[in-house]
């Protein structure tokens, strides 16, 4: 277990195209833990694993239900539109307005690589879709409607 340093905005590890993961071996669980470890200390509600510099297809979420790993997530369908503020451990001290899916379903492999499927709306469904997006190098900054600004 340990923290990892989370990478921010300007890295280019957090603009590339994450691989898909093939096998979980003790480096993937290994990471898991930290990534888990490194979300909660930094009181995030997802953390994608390019965030810590891995360019793996793993996504960590937790929006106050207890953790949801996934492995090669993939956003299969949503609905609906929602509009709120969105901010990212990748950029430290901002928030922005995001408009994003009210549902999403998205499709996985847990840690023993069995496929999953999960429904999420509205902060879920944000989660889901915003740590996706990591995954293909896509940060929030560039959905951001009006100004980023600065937190409190
Ligand atoms: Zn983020």
């Amino acid at each position: 277990m340990a923290i990892r340093n989370i990478r921010t905005i300007g890295d280019e590890v957090l603009n590339k195209r994450c691989k898909e993961v093939k096998e979980v071996n003790e480096r993937i669980e290994e990471l898991i833990e930290d990534m888990l470890d490194t979300m909660y200390e930094a009181d995030g509600v997802g953390l994608a694993a390019p965030q810590v510099g891995v360019l793996k297809r793993i996504v960590t979420i937790d929006i106050g239900d207890g953790p949801i790993i996934m492995i090669n997530p993939e956003v299969v369908e949503t609905s609906g539109e929602q509009t709120g503020v969105e901010g990212c451990l990748s950029v430290p001290g901002k928030h922005g307005t995001v408009t994003r899916p009210n549902y999403a379903k998205v499709v996985f492999y847990d840690e023993n690589m069995e496929k999953c499927e999960l429904e999420g709306t509205e902060l879920l469904a944000r989660a889901i879709c915003h740590e996706c997006d990591h995954l293909d190098g896509k940060l929030y900054v560039d959905k951001v409607e009006g100004e980023l600004e600065d937190n409190e």
